[in-house]
């Protein structure tokens, strides 16, 4: 289920979504020489966002993907749309007052590209507004507070509230949380739908999408060349958008981004009395934590619980076995509801959690690492990458510009020295 894009293409994991989706795609094989002025590698969120940004503004595209659109963590992840990108704050200590509103505008830039997406192409994704951060611990309370007077200093458009530890209660229907904040800029969606959806547009905007086309070389010059097994494309820029699932460029990337596991639980659809009970606003929910639970009701009132993060690098032998004692925590009345859909996907780790936007010879662009925090990230990411290939550097370079640690030899150990540091993280999540 988290096997790595290998050279043998795959269709999607078991998951709900992909037993929701609405549509199988079954875009080409990627054969024989084709050109473009754009190349993409790998059609999650990040390559179909660069792809269709780049198609609305004219340029030819072509996206070629090891297995289906959405296959990777695009199709299978949590669908709670949160403005921000991970590491913000350190972008803001690097850059100081210069960064302040070009990080505020992109910290909702990416909800609001997926709204008007919905919008604009009709994409049917369950699209929801309303999300709940929850408090664990008192001192959780404090990072909620600073945030709200961010909002309101702001004049955050959007409804947000601080809720007691009684309102929480009353808002996710547990006891598990001291306190919490309502955001309704923020939201939830299926993401498969959502990602088959942005494809589909930037097909009929003429793009070029290659389903079942590992990558297997991208070859440089001043027209880089990307291979294929049994094609190529030739184009003035590449992107390479294949995440923790790629292994491209290993001279330059290798060490720099570590794939984790994130896993999900599917309930059967609960009775609408049950689901209004345990979340009646129908809003995302996701705990302070830093190996967080986070989940939500699907479109059709399945429980659709997440976490556990496992930084070893190894998938748990049953991930039912691994969540579902920690929904029971949250919701122990729900112990005789059956599970429907159990998946995983890979995350991609950065030691800054800066995401790595970053280009080899001057043409092969590279966006990848959000830390498990990309549904909403990777749409602005997409547009930052566009305007990158054709010219325009200010956002890009904020992330460019930012030192990031290889850890030596990260192929082989990287993943157990991610796995110290997160326990480190999970120490402080239980003191
Ligand atoms: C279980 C889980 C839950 C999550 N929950 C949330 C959440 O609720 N909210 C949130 O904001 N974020 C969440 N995330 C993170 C979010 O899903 C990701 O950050 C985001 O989807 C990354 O998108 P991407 O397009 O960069 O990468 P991916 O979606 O992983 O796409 C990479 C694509 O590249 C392709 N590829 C790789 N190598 C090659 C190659 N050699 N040739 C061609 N194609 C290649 C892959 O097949 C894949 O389709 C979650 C992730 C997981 C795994």
């Amino acid at each position: 289920m988290l096997m790595q894009a290998t050279a043998q293409a795959q269709e999607h994991c078991a998951s709900y979504y992909a037993a929701t989706a609405n549509e199988k795609t079954n875009y080409p094989v990627l054969r024989g020489e084709q050109s473009a002025d754009i190349c993409v590698v790998g059609a999650g969120f990040t390559g179909i966002a660069t792809a269709l940004t780049l198609a609305e503004r004219g340029y030819s595209v072509a996206v070629v993907e090891a297995n289906r659109v959405g296959w990777g963590a695009s199709g299978r992840n949590g669908g709670q749309m949160i403005g921000g990108i991970s590491g913000e704050q350190k972008i803001q200590q690097r850059y100081g007052e210069a960064a302040t509103n070009t990080l505020w505008d992109m910290h909702w830039r990416g909800n609001d590209i997926i709204r008007e997406r919905v919008d604009k192409y009709g994409i049917d994704c369950d699209l929801k507004s309303g999300y709940i951060e929850v408090a664990v611990k008192r001192r959780h309370m404090v990072d909620l507070r600073e945030q709200y007077h961010e909002y309101r200093a702001r004049e955050l458009p959007d409804e947000y509230r601080l809720l007691s530890r009684e309102e929480t209660r009353a808002t996710v229907g547990t006891d598990a949380y001291v306190g919490g904040m309502i955001n309704m800029r923020n939201g939830h969606l299926h993401p498969l739908n959502l990602c088959i959806g942005e494809a589909r547009a930037a097909a009929a905007l003429g793009v070029e999408i290659f389903e079942q086309s590992p990558v297997k070389d991208i070859r440089h010059g001043d027209k880089p060349r990307v291979l294929t097994a049994a094609g190529e494309v030739a184009a003035d820029a590449v992107v390479i958008a294949g995440n923790a699932y790629h292994a491209l460029e290993r001279r330059h990337l290798s060490g720099l981004i570590f794939p984790a596991g994130s896993y999900i639980i599917a309930t059967e659809p609960l009775s609408p009395e049950v689901a209004q009970s345990i979340n009646p606003l129908n809003l995302a929910v996701s705990d302070l934590n830093n190996v967080l639970d986070y989940y939500r009701l699907s479109a059709d009132g399945r429980l659709l619980f997440g976490g556990r993060c496992n930084y070893s690098g190894r998938e748990p032998r049953s991930i039912k076995a691994t969540i579902l004692p920690r929904m029971l925590k949250i919701y122990p009345q729900l112990k005789d509801v059956r599970i429907d859909y159990e998946w995983g996907g890979k995350i991609g780790i950065v030691i800054t959690r800066i995401p790595l936007l970053g280009r080899i010879h001057g043409n092969v662009y590279y966006c990848q690492g959000y830390s498990g925090h990309g549904v909403s990230a990777s749409h602005v990411a997409g547009e930052i990458m566009a305007d990158a290939v054709t010219g325009t550097l200010e956002r890009f370079d904020l992330f460019a510009n930012v030192h990031q640690w290889r850890i030596p030899l990260g192929q082989w150990f990287g993943n157990q020295i991610v796995a110290m540091g997160m326990l480190y993280y999970r120490l402080k999540d239980i003191l």
